[in-house]
């Protein structure tokens, strides 16, 4: 019996999409580098489809049908070389390799050309949703060329999450663009938790609201326009108690929180391509100050912060509630305009209409709001940022007072707020007639001779701050 489809690498994320293309009615061939975790798979779930045994990569290749579909879903980084290293010999032309891991884009474009170079197809796909998603439909960002999409994309598609009928799996562009979608999705993902975080806070320390009154307030938040996943996996999380305590669980857990993945990976490539996605990267720095606990110990000790006692504003929650939805929305924007910045650099043809359809569902920051992001872009008449489409327009304005309130109320007591207050000086920063950069660009010119150009005229121009300070025209330095 030939399969359709072999996976290997079938630890937790490998088992369920196995199963999921099981389940879909796929032949599918089975291969793990230790032998044990694909039995165990078919001990548990051999009856959920039909599945092929294999122990050795040549067996799993003999099983395949043509053109051969592998995907790897092993450790993202080495492991994925070597596996692409043993595996590479036993293809033949037009065969399809699969990253599904979660690779860094440049290790797939790095890896598509190599195997290009052999006639052989490398597609790196992005795949949010955890476990869950896997096996019950995830949300599947897929790079690589359009001809193995051909070959690859009914099959992705079927085992796809859906929202309203429509799969969330689209070709989004060739070589590492599937890996740098899902990147940037997991850094608005970040900043989404981050919002969530600060909201929380503010609600707790400001206006001394507990967690489990607070998961009332948060599963009525995910009736509204911020209605998404994180928003009710947040309710039923401050609605948890700790069994061992009896306290709200939330407080039993330590309050660091890792940022070594692909949030990082988002914020080092932005600042690559010199694209603004401030709200992530202080979701990322906020978890990295929130691990340096002993610092924070001493800080705590020696550290003066002079809050106000102010009273927080009458309407406070509901303050909260549109801060939290201006500064996710902002959040959303910075994303998709640095997915505009690297699809210049790379040559992609992202299509953003499309990508926010792929988040509607299945995927960890799916929400309602995805759909409208969706529509916004899918005009003719493409807004240069989110935040320029009517109707993101229309509703962040009526959120700014509320926004502005809760950042000085935050302020005033000394909660930080970092992704609040940034997403709030983006949405300034943008709107501003003059920015403080001319002041820059001065400073810049007199240390560094770095030349600026003028309001007033063409071209570009050097004062001689060590003489007389005339002007002179200079080569562009920019
Ligand atoms: P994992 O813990 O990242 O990796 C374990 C798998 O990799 C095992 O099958 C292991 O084989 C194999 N492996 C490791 N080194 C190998 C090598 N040198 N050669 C061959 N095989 C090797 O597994 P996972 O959690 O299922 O994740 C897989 C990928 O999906 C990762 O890139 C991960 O970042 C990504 N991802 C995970 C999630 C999630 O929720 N877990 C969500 C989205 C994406 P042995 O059994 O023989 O050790």
């Amino acid at each position: 019996m030939s399969a359709q489809i072999g996976v290997t690498g079938l630890a937790v994320m490998g088992a369920n999409l196995a199963r999921n293309f099981a389940r879909n009615g796929y032949t599918v061939a089975l291969h793990n580098r230790s032998v044990a975790k694909t039995d165990a798979l078919l001990a548990a779930h051999g009856h959920e489809g039909s599945f092929v045994r294999t122990e050795t990569l040549a067996e799993l290749v003999d099983a395949l049908e043509r053109p051969r579909r592998v995907l790897i879903m092993v450790k993202a980084g080495a492991p994925v070389d070597a596996v692409i290293e043993a595996l590479v010999p036993l293809l033949e032309e037009g065969d399809i390799v699969i990253d599904a891991g979660n690779s860094h884009y440049e290790d797939t474009r790095r890896r598509e050309a190599a195997l290009a170079a052999k006639g052989l197809h490398f597609v790196g796909i992005g795949v949010s949703g955890g476990e869950e998603g896997a096996l019950l439909g995830p949300s599947i960002m897929p790079g690589g060329s359009r001809a193995s999409y051909d070959s690859l994309g009914p099959m992705l598609e079927k085992i796809a999450a859906r929202y309203d009928g429509v799969p969330c799996c689209r070709w989004v562009g060739t070589d590492g663009a599937g890996h740098f979608v899902k990147m940037v999705h997991n850094g608005i993902e970040y900043a989404d938790m981050q919002v969530i975080g600060e909201a929380y806070d503010l609600l707790r320390s400001g206006a001394g609201i507990g967690p489990a009154e607070q998961a009332g307030i948060f599963t009525e938040w995910n009736k509204g326009e911020l209605s998404s996943f994180l928003i009710e996996i947040t309710a039923e999380v401050l609605g948890h108690t700790d069994a061992r305590t009896g306290a709200p669980f939330v407080d039993v857990v330590v309050d660091s929180a890792g940022q070594k993945g692909t949030g990082r990976w988002t914020v080092v490539s932005a600042l690559e391509l010199g694209s603004p996605v401030s709200g992530i990267a202080e979701s990322v720095f906020a978890r990295a100050l929130s691990s340096q606990r002993d610092q924070r110990a001493t800080a705590r000790q020696v550290l003066t912060g002079h809050e106000q006692q102010v009273a927080v504003p009458e309407g406070f929650v509901e303050d909260v509630r549109q801060a939290l939805f201006a500064s996710k929305l902002v959040s959303y924007a910075q994303g998709l305009d640095m997915l505009g910045a690297a699809a210049k650099e790379y040559g992609w043809d992202l299509k953003l209409d499309e990508i926010a359809s792929l988040w509607r569902a299945g995927c960890i920051i799916r929400a309602e709001l995805l759909d409208e992001i969706m529509k916004a872009y899918a005009g003719g008449d493409k807004p240069a940022n989110l935040l320029f489409a009517p109707a993101f327009a229309g509703a962040i304005a009526a959120a700014v007072p509320a926004w502005r309130r809760v950042v000085a109320t935050a302020v005033a007591l000394g909660i930080p707020v970092p992704v609040f207050a940034s997403s709030l000086a983006y949405y300034d920063g943008l709107r501003r007639d003059r920015l403080p950069a001319a002041l820059t660009q001065g400073l810049r010119d007199l240390f560094g001779a770095h030349t600026y150009r003028r309001t007033d005229a063409e071209g570009t121009f050097h004062t001689l701050w060590g003489g007389d300070k005339s002007e002179i025209e200079a080569v562009d330095t920019h």
